[in-house]
């Protein structure tokens, strides 16, 4: 950053959970470069990612008009096409006609056929102030629930399983405070590659003697600093952990000062985890069964044990299941409520916390307080004065499966406003989920490029990359930290927050949002007055002066809460509730036909659905084309050499790419990452659901792999 640049501007990183505040360069309206801050989350470090992943801003495919389709051109599910020539598909609109058109349409489908066919998705890439007014767009204007975001792709599952179990979904202590633990258990994590920052404060503990165990079918690169690694059989979290549990229990380990004051339902646990001994369990999860007592004992005993867990643990049929499991082991230890222990599911985007605390989920108003509870819905009805619709909307996957319902189905979804989220790349079983989009009588599409789910739109509104805007993000920390507007928008192109108000006010909503910057101050203070149970101490003027607070926040004066359940629980009864799990298989297990199984996942150098990334020229340049992971074995076996093609097949889809090798893959398995167009992993994934969280099985189903 030594250079001579015109402006600074501080902000915050647009990638992943961990929230790295950085500044941004900038010379002749161009970002030049980036530099890392000293914010509570990052202390100057920045990944590749946040310090090299900015030119997409700037990218010539950079969407800079509105765009209507072409009358005429017919929708159908092969429609993606070339990003940088869409001119055979769309045409260009000014703002007032694309406006007209995109809310015009979306509330004709209201008035004749009811709010129950209009859905909204949201999006964790945008600020909190965007997804609070998002939801309530949905909720006021379209009048139903039926709004969520990649939320559910990502830990629906793990929140399922803390709401019921701890009463609140978010993490119990910071992965800062990894510097205070004894164990640190990373499960179904690899967070060097997707958690960069936060996988270096776990490194420097390592240095420091901490033991970090890490539980994984995929052996990755934090397993160099592991004490122990547990690379068990995919699909067998539940039988490790209950053996770990049953342990605990076994040896006479488990805290029950803890138990008895501060946890219900213990005896259900213990009953059901009778018949998980270690040694039952060994031959399940591939896990010597003195190992998995040795890793239980001190996870029990340490000074104080922390689990980090990613999506290895939350997408699968039985993610909340799984989370279920790591709540009741750190229970039974008493490893939670004091620093360095506890439970941290480490989120993915660098706003789903946020998102989804500001209400954008389709069972739960702003800070998860229940659509169906009477008190909420007309606290809220008052607050918006507006009736709302007191039963749950649909979930991302669900609304897909609504808008393929027949024509008498009174709740069939034919109108959708999609914000920066790309369903048409992330959603499981691809080929289903683009039919959906193209069956759409209406699509709005918000994004900054045609992205692979545009390309099934009727309106194409050109919107802000992050640096463009101001706004506030909440971390994997629950940290709320400020964006700044470094850049304008390139051509026509318009912050997102306004868009939102500009298809409210052709809905019929009488909003009125004063202030610079499209009215985001007065947006988060509104947001703030709704969730004044966690941020009340939290005002706008506050994040600005402070840059990052941490919530649950009562007052102007409270510093924060770090660590939370210190004396009790957010539960009713103040208790964690013990709940037991039992093992569900996973919903598509390989046979001859599909021999493998098919993991997907990130890589550190793209993110989700690439649509940034890609465009990014060093990160681009780094990684710059689709690639499997197997393990050697497997290659040889298939008289494969890394680099060679291979083309992967499940009963959904198929794609072809690279293969390399990678021994950390376990045998008789495939990893994919999903970011890759040409190759979308998703085309491959099946679309079965945790009945609980609602998130589909992206970590396992059956493939084949070929030659070629
Ligand atoms: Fe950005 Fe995450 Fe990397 Fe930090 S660790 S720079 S927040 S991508």
């Amino acid at each position: 950053g030594s250079q001579e640049v015109d402006r600074k501007v501080d902000s915050v990183c647009p990638f992943c959970g961990v929230g790295c505040l950085l500044t941004y360069n900038v010379k002749d309206e161009v970002i030049v470069s980036v530099d890392g801050r000293d914010g509570p989350a990052n202390h100057d470090r920045l990944c590749v990612k946040g310090r090299f992943g900015f030119d997409y801003a700037h990218h010539p495919q950079r969407l800079t008009k509105p765009l209507i389709r072409k009358a005429g051109v017919p929708k159908d599910a092969d429609a993606i096409g070339d990003p940088a020539d869409w001119s055979s598909v769309f045409r260009e609109a000014t703002w007032e006609e694309a406006l007209e058109l995109a809310g015009g349409k979306l509330r004709q489908l209201r008035d004749t056929h009811g709010h129950k066919t209009l859905a909204g998705f949201g999006s964790a890439k945008g600020s909190n102030e965007e997804a609070y007014l998002f939801q309530k767009l949905v909720r006021t204007g379209f009048g139903s629930n039926n709004v969520d975001h990649c939320t559910r792709l990502c830990h629906a599952s793990s929140v399922a399983a803390l709401l019921e179990g701890v009463g609140s979904g978010a993490v119990s202590n910071q992965v800062g405070d990894v510097e205070n633990a004894g164990l640190i258990l990373v499960i179904g994590s690899n967070p060097t590659a997707n958690h960069p920052v936060a996988a270096t404060w776990m490194k420097n503990a390592a240095k420091r003697g901490t033991k970090i165990v890490l539980a994984d079918p995929r052996v990755t690169d934090i397993g160099r600093y592991a004490w122990r690694t547990l690379q068990f059989r995919p699909d067998t979290d539940v039988a490790l952990l209950n053996a770990m549990i049953h342990t605990v229990i076994d040896e006479g380990l488990v805290d029950a000062d803890f138990l008895t004051r501060r946890a219900s339902n213990y005896e259900a646990l213990k009953a059901n985890v009778q018949g998980y001994s270690a040694e039952a369990m060994a031959p399940i999860c591939g896990i010597p069964a003195e190992t998995i007592r040795e890793v239980a004992r001190e996870f029990a005993t340490s000074k104080g044990s922390m689990i980090l867990w990613g999506m290895g643990v939350s997408q699968h049929v039985h993610g909340t299941d799984n989370a279920r499991c790591l709540i009741a082991l750190v229970s039974v230890t008493g490893q939670i409520g004091k620093p360095g222990s506890g439970l941290h599911p480490l989120r993915g985007q660098n706003n789903v916390q946020g998102a989804s605390d500001a209400g954008l989920i389709p069972m739960m108003l702003p800070n998860y307080q229940r659509v169906d509870d009477p008190g909420v819905h007309a606290w809220f009805e008052n607050f918006w004065e507006t009736p709302l619709d007191d039963k749950p909307g649909y979930t991302v996957v669900e609304i897909m499966h609504k808008a393929l319902a027949p024509d008498s189905d009174p709740h069939k979804i034919r109108g959708m406003y999609i914000m920066g989220e790309n369903p048409a790349m992330s959603d499981p079983d691809l080929n289903h989920a683009r039919h959906a989009l193209a069956s759409l009588d209406h699509l709005v599409v918000q994004d900054i490029f045609m992205t692979e789910t545009a390309w099934y739109a009727d309106v194409v509104l050109p919107a802000s990359a992050w640096p463009e805007k101001t706004g506030t993000v909440t971390n994997t920390d629950r940290m709320i930290q400020m964006g700044r507007r470094a850049l304008n928008p390139p051509g026509d192109a318009k912050p997102d927050l306004w868009i939102i108000q500009q298809i409210a006010a052709r809905m019929g909503l009488p909003w009125n949002y004063q202030g610079p910057e499209c009215g985001v101050a007065e947006v988060y203070e509104e947001m703030r007055q709704a969730m004044s149970a966690v941020i009340e101490g939290v005002t706008w003027e506050r994040i600005e002066r402070e840059q990052s607070v941490t919530y649950p926040c009562l007052s102007e004066d409270d510093p924060g809460q770090p660590t939370v359940f210190i004396d009790a629980f957010a539960t009713n009864d103040g208790r964690v509730k013990l709940v037991p799990a039992d093992i569900i298989p996973a919903d598509e297990r390989p046979d001859t036909e599909y021999p493998f199984v098919l993991i997907t996942g990130r890589q550190l150098e793209h993110w989700h659905t690439g649509s940034m990334t890609r465009r990014a020229s060093v990160l681009d340049a780094i990684e710059p084309i689709a690639t499997a992971s197997m393990n050697g074995g497997d290659l040889r076996k298939l008289g494969l050499d890394a680099g060679d093609v291979i083309t992967v097949k499940s009963r959904r889809g198929e794609v072809a790419l690279t293969v390399r090798r990678d021994d950390g893959t376990p045998t008789g398995a495939v990893f994919i990452p999903f970011a890759y167009y040409e190759a979308a992993a998703n085309l491959l994934t099946n679309a079965a659901l945790d009945p609980f969280g609602k998130i589909p099985e992206f970590k396992y189903c059956a493939v084949d792999v070929r030659p070629g």
